[in-house]
């Protein structure tokens, strides 16, 4: 018996003097920091009163949280959702317009930049596809199964 808890104390200050105090306190330190500074998650927030898993997704364009999932664009190449309004502000920092040039929205997964004319209303000076064709992300079938369960 007192052979053991000999061992036992033996074993207790082996571990702890493998690292040292000053140590210890320094790797500490930055945890609250870095916890504040992490990217919101989606389960941080309220679940809506609904009853099927509700789609909310982070913006790819800003990284905040698209409230209107509906009006999300699949942005890129991976169809990524992004904002509406981030996809037309990023169009409009891309593409170099004129004072009487703006981008719309043309329906399909297309923007189009317009120009108004005093003849007509307006013209359509170039269409943005923003939208892969044929690429339907799972967060847009996700919705549609919601909109169906909605119903
Ligand atoms: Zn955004």
């Amino acid at each position: 018996m007192k052979d053991q808890r000999k061992n036992n104390k033996d074993q207790r200050r082996k571990a702890n003097s493998g690292v040292p105090a000053q140590q210890q306190t320094q790797q500490q330190a930055p945890a609250p920091a870095q916890s504040k500074s992490a990217p919101r998650r989606r389960h941080q927030h309220e679940a809506p009163p609904i009853k099927f898993r509700f789609v909310q997704l982070n913006c790819v364009l800003c990284g905040e949280v698209i409230q209107e999932m509906s009006s999300a664009i699949a942005y890129g190449s991976f169809g990524e959702p992004a904002h509406f309004e981030c996809v037309q502000k990023k169009l409009e920092a891309i593409e170099n317009l004129s004072p009487d040039e703006k981008i719309v929205y043309w329906g399909a997964g297309q923007f189009a930049i317009i120009k108004s004319t005093p003849e007509t209303s307006f013209s359509i000076v170039k269409k943005i596809s923003v939208e892969q064709k044929d690429l339907i992300p799972d967060w847009r079938r996700d919705i549609k199964t919601q909109v169906r369960s909605n119903e």
